[in-house]
């Protein structure tokens, strides 16, 4: 069976677990921790990069540090993961869901200011598959209107927009270290920030409501409670894991763009011929090889292709069901403007296998396999 996905293991994980065991250090803030977040400010260059137990905690921890009110709307695509959106309705906000770009999968820039209101606090861009959105127009729609950017940045670690890391270009940004992710330590995230202003209430949010941070660098000389937090940090334990990937970032970097170029170079004869549509990658994105998707007819064409694909012994799957046609989002939320492309284009889309250990055989076999599909005649 050819798996969807599988987490990455690059060989030094076991190792470096081991180590935070015999260094008597497992809880969270300890040597591996901080080599993670090194790695993010020096080669992503952010400013403030504080590793979380999940991007949907990143995203939780945003929401309250942009001081998202009750009534507050905001603003982003219905075609995301549900944390995008639950973050902010757990602060009473109400989401306003814009159509995507069907190239990309990416909100529509173009459709933003109309969505504005008198409420309307912020927007969350997220960078679907690793590929930008079209940040310039977003930042300065915020500029102009007083709105905070929060980009989910889930899938897009590692991935730039115009040579700026994607993460580092709005007031926040929130990535994920899930085992589906390119690098990972099984559960886990980072919220990057760039204004010191956000420091304090950002560390002592993580710190269940304290300031041991501050007493850590010995900047006080007992901690205690000073505001409202929860518990935002992952042990050493998985950060040890995700510090082996991010080590092995090149390697695991260069592997899946092989694969992703090896899916789109083998599939242009059926895009060419109609069948299927390839994604795109516009001029000003770099993007980081997470994910491969191809979008066919319609439902009932995809519906059978990973039927077929299944008795091949490959998993390929679906991804979002747009949000704003589930029961939560009816009650959280509306869809402002017409639903011209996210729920057509998501039912067509199917994702393809796609993780580090995915040889070039497989994804040789996974393209061969479609190209028997009935339908496809080329
Ligand atoms: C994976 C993902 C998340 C959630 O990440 P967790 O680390 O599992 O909380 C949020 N948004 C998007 C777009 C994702 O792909």
């Amino acid at each position: 069976m050819i798996d969807f996905n599988r987490p990455p293991y690059v060989g030094k994980e076991l190792e470096y677990i081991e180590e935070a065991v015999r260094e008597n250090k497992i809880c969270g803030d300890g040597a591996f921790t901080k080599k993670c977040s090194a790695w993010m400010e020096q080669e992503l260059h952010t400013k403030y990069s504080l590793l979380t137990t999940s991007c949907t905690h990143a995203l939780e921890m945003a929401s309250y540090l942009a001081d998202i009110q009750p009534g507050d709307e905001v603003i982003m695509p219905s075609y995301t993961f549900v944390s995008t959106a639950d973050a902010f309705v757990l602060r009473g906000a109400r989401i306003v869901f814009v159509d995507v770009h069907p190239e990309t999968m990416n909100i529509d820039e173009r459709l933003i200011e109309d969505a504005i209101t008198d409420k309307t606090r912020a927007i969350v861009p997220v960078h679907y598959a690793g590929v930008s959105c079209e940040m310039d127009t977003i930042l300065n729609i915020a500029e102009r209107y007083g709105l905070k950017v929060i980009e989910d940045a889930a899938q897009g670690v590692h991935a730039y927009y115009k040579g700026k890391a994607l993460g580092t270009l709005g007031d926040f940004g929130c990535f994920s270290f899930h085992e589906t992710k390119n690098y990972t330590m099984g559960e886990g995230g980072a919220l990057l920030f760039q204004e010191d202003k956000y420091l304090e209430k950002a560390e002592v949010l993580r710190e269940k409501g304290t300031d041991r941070s501050k007493f850590f660098r010995g900047q006080v000389d007992k901690y205690t409670w000073v505001d409202f937090g929860s518990s935002y940090l992952p042990s050493e334990l998985n950060a040890a894991y995700l510090c082996a990937q991010l080590e092995a970032c090149a390697e695991i970097d260069h592997k899946r763009m092989d694969i992703w170029n090896y899916y789109h170079d083998n599939l242009k004869p059926l895009a060419e011929a109609g069948y299927i549509v390839r994604p795109e990658v516009p001029e000003y994105a770099v993007h980081n090889a997470h994910m491969y998707y191809i979008k066919v007819k319609d439902l009932e064409t995809r519906t059978r292709l990973i039927a077929f694909l299944r008795e091949r012994q490959i998993c390929s799957v679906f991804h979002y069901i747009p949000l704003h046609s589930s029961k939560a989002g009816k009650k959280f939320g509306r869809f402002h403007g017409d639903d011209i492309y996210t729920t057509k284009e998501s039912e067509r889309l199917m994702r393809l296998p796609m993780y580090y250990s995915l040889t070039l055989e497989e994804a040789a076999y996974v393209v061969a396999s479609i190209r028997e599909f009935p339908d496809f005649r080329l």
